[in-house]
């Protein structure tokens, strides 16, 4: 499962690729991989051809493609200002294993290739987009753009505008969102009677932070997974969540030779989980920062909603008495 460094750098190696660009033709090679769209891959495709690609957005680990010119776009979705108002987007659901590639068409076609667009030429640039899926829990489908609820950009965009793909609108903005509200976050964390991990979790309070990063940000930030949020004090919220951005800014920053690669590619982008893993995965080795301070902290794993919760005891201690 890619985490939500690994779709940035969909993101942002995409964007370039695609911007400005207009979808001439569209080939659904598996339908089961525009299986979202309701109406169909005949009306997936019919409403992407002559679609112009915006712009690549991200909130959280959803992307999404705002078009202009759709059949689908109503008329008149032009702003007061000239500016272009698009009212349906392309949803890239990666799922498991889904990749995004840019290709020239003298390229062979992959193996798991689903879905292929063909885009208005472009200098230097390869003709196809493809949707490269193995397990096939990804997708592509076409979306409605609605109002953000707060009315601040709906995500990461190189131009971006209030609003937000319906499919996407009802999670919660991510750590790495500059519209992100600490103070809102804090009260709704407080409100819960519920585990940090858990809340770290939970898309709708704050979206993006998938297992091994909330391992990794709760490492860093000293508290135990299972810490009430009721009981958290503003220093330490503010501490698990610069340590969640943290960890993903890193992942972000070793995953930056991959952008200019023709391969716009999900699976092992960041290379970062091999290298810089402080918690997850860590089982029985010794707690690095422990090790550093001299003393004995062993990683241990627990049970955790199905997965597991990798902490260190000593540094991340749980209650004895139930006080925090
Ligand atoms: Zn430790």
């Amino acid at each position: 499962m890619p985490e939500l460094p690994e779709v940035e750098v969909v993101r942002r190696g995409l964007v370039s690729w695609v911007r400005g660009r207009t979808i001439t033709a569209v080939e659904v090679v598996d339908p089961r991989s525009v299986r979202r769209h309701a109406l169909g891959p005949e009306d997936f495709a019919g409403n992407l051809e002559g679609a112009r690609v915006l712009d690549v957005v991200r909130r959280g680990k959803f992307l999404w493609l705002p078009l202009a010119d759709t059949p689908a776009a109503e008329p008149g979705a032009r702003a007061a200002g000239g500016t272009i108002q698009p009212s349906v987007a392309l949803m890239a659901h990666l799922g498991m294993s889904g990749q995004l590639l840019m290709q020239d068409s003298s390229v062979a076609d992959e193996k798991h290739l689903k879905v292929r667009l063909l885009l208005s030429p472009a200098d230097g640039m390869p003709e196809q987009l493809r949707f490269v899926d193995q397990r096939i829990f990804g997708g592509l489908f076409l979306t409605s753009l609605i109002p953000t609820a707060d009315g601040a950009p709906g995500g990461l965009a190189e131009t971006p505008l209030p609003l937000i793909a319906e499919e996407a609108a009802h999670i919660a903005r991510d750590p790495l969102d500059p519209y992100f509200s600490f103070d809102e976050f804090y009260r709704r964390l407080r409100s819960r009677k519920t585990g940090l991990k858990r809340a770290l979790l939970d898309q709708g309070l704050v979206s993006g932070i998938g297992n091994i990063y909330a391992d990794e940000a709760l490492w860093k930030a000293r508290l135990h997974f299972a810490r009430p949020t009721d009981t958290l004090r503003r220093a330490e919220a503010a501490r698990v969540l610069d340590a969640a951005r943290e960890v993903m800014t890193e992942a972000l920053a070793a995953g930056g030779t991959s952008f200019d690669s023709l391969y716009v590619n999900v699976n092992g982008a960041s290379g970062y989980f091999d290298r810089s893993l402080n918690a997850y995965g860590r089982e029985g080795r010794e707690c690095k920062r422990c090790a550093a301070a001299g003393l004995a902290g062993v990683m241990r794993r627990d049970q955790f909603m199905n997965r597991s919760s990798y902490s260190c005891p000593v540094c991340q201690p749980r209650p004895r008495n139930g006080r925090w």
